[in-house]
């Protein structure tokens, strides 16, 4: 009866997550990246330039990357993944732990790829070996995230000829793609300086431009009706926790942790760090310009969009608060497509999220990588509902966590997608105020051009 039970929850398993997992990780993930994150880039490229692009442009990548920071600290915290499941990836717990030089050498070779082809499949990670000599042969293991090979199991595995564990080796390796090891770092830093040359080129990139908008188009549509399947996967996922039942309830308060974290991350940022930001450039009362724009975060609330929000984003800017539209009409378009500190900081916590239910610790490299990845893949998502939910598979093979298991947070992503477009409109609005502030000389020197040649007249 175990066996049976076993069998199915293995079935039931592979329903949930190996569909994901073929479809998501080897075949959209190379398109979606390369799309996604050379288009943003290129769009934020065409338009920094001036002062005011610049100005919105360096306020873009602050924020998004104090998000992440905020994310990355809350979620170590509070760890709303801890004491789970056995790792599909291994034990690492159990494995000895990789340098903070190691992991950032890996971090270096895994940005630049030698062969970008090749990238897509192999990535370099630092491994331990053990050299095992037996009575007449010696075994050497490598032991990598990615084998579940542990020295309990190795006991249980070799106890009749284990004689002795006489010592224990580095050495980096390319860890092949069958193992999970895709190099989504290597093709990300390739996609941004590609994306930023594109933008350089002007009307010349314009083709490639149109290409890139058009492939990502294409593929959110392909998504969306993966996403059709999601219920099924989590119908089985949910099924296969009831026949472990102990779990059931493990996994529920995991999930409410998890949600507690994204909340407690999207209001340190929206309602403290934003402000404190405003208020610090502009020394104005943020929360009276937040006020402002109260229907503009009730309709992204509403909404999931930021850019349906984008006509109430603009009435509230311009009318309630005031703005020069000439800001307004700049800076929302943009932010509203690449500017998500939400969706930055949520794809963070997410993907760490991911990593301490499946018992796995993160050294310092890999959750740079991560800061990285959460950055690029939440410029790289479209201003649609759960946009930041299909570009997570970015970060998360960029760390070689399993891209299955975002079925485990889909459940309560229509909630939080709520949560951080209204953050993602905040800072977008917020944004604008700071970067008008900073304009004002240059708009009021424009100004002064334009009555001049009136009075000319
Ligand atoms: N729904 C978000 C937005 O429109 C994007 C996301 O899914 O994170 O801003």
């Amino acid at each position: 009866m175990e066996r049976r039970a076993s069998t199915t929850r293995e079935w039931m398993n592979s329903i949930s997550s190996d569909c994901v997992k073929g479809f998501f990780k080897r075949n959209l993930f190379v398109l979606l990246t390369v799309a996604a994150v050379a288009l943003g880039i290129s769009s934020l490229d065409s338009r920094a330039s001036g002062k005011m692009g610049v100005r919105a442009v360096i306020y873009y990548m602050v924020t998004t990357l104090i998000a992440v920071f905020i994310g990355i600290v809350i979620v170590m915290i509070i760890r709303p993944g801890k004491g789970s499941r056995d790792s599909p990836m291994g034990n690492s717990g159990n494995i000895a732990p990789v340098h903070a030089a190691d992991a950032f050498l890996d971090l270096i070779r895994n940005m630049f790829p030698p062969n970008l082809v090749e990238a897509c499949f192999k990535q370099y990670k630092t491994v331990y070996k053990k050299i095992v000599h037996t009575r007449n042969v010696t075994v050497t293991l490598n032991l990598t995230d990615s084998l579940n090979v542990t020295e309990s199991n190795l006991s249980v595995n070799l106890s009749r000829v284990l004689h002795t564990i006489q010592e224990r080796v580095e050495e980096t390796v390319p860890v092949s793609g069958s193992s999970g090891g895709v190099n989504a770092l290597g093709l990300v830093v390739f996609s941004m300086c590609f994306g930023l040359v594109i933008g350089n080129m002007k009307q010349q990139g314009q083709a490639l431009r149109d290409f890139f908008d058009c492939l990502n188009e294409a593929i959110m549509r392909l998504v969306a009706i993966i996403i059709w399947y999601a219920p099924v996967g989590i119908l089985f996922l949910i099924a296969g926790k009831i026949v472990e039942m102990k779990d059931l309830a493990e996994m529920g308060s995991q999930l409410g942790m998890y949600t507690v974290t994204v909340i407690v991350g999207l209001l340190i940022h929206g309602l403290v760090v934003l402000p404190l930001l405003y208020f610090l450039v502009t020394k104005r009362n943020p929360y009276k310009f937040i006020g402002g724009l109260l229907q503009a975060l009730i309709t992204a609330l509403g909404t999931s969009s930021s850019s349906a929000t984008l006509p109430i984003t603009f009435r509230c800017l311009e009318e309630n608060n005031h703005v020069d539209k000439r800001v307004t009409r700049f800076i929302l378009p943009v932010g509203a497509t690449i500017n998500m500190d939400g969706t930055a900081l949520y794809e963070a916590v997410a993907a760490i999220f991911i990593a301490q239910v499946n018992d796995m610790d993160l050294n310092f490299g890999q959750i740079l990588t991560i800061s990285i990845t959460a950055t690029a893949a939440s410029i790289g998502a479209a201003g649609i509902p759960q946009a930041g939910l299909v570009t997570m598979v970015i970060v998360l093979t960029s760390v070689g966590l399993p891209t299955e298991d975002i079925t485990l947070i889909i459940a309560v992503d229509w909630f939080l997608d709520r949560l951080r477009t209204t953050t993602n409109v905040l800072g977008d609005s917020l944004g604008a105020g700071i970067v008008e502030h900073l304009s004002h000389g240059e708009l009021q020197n424009q100004d002064a051009e334009v009555l001049n040649s009136v009075m000319e007249e």
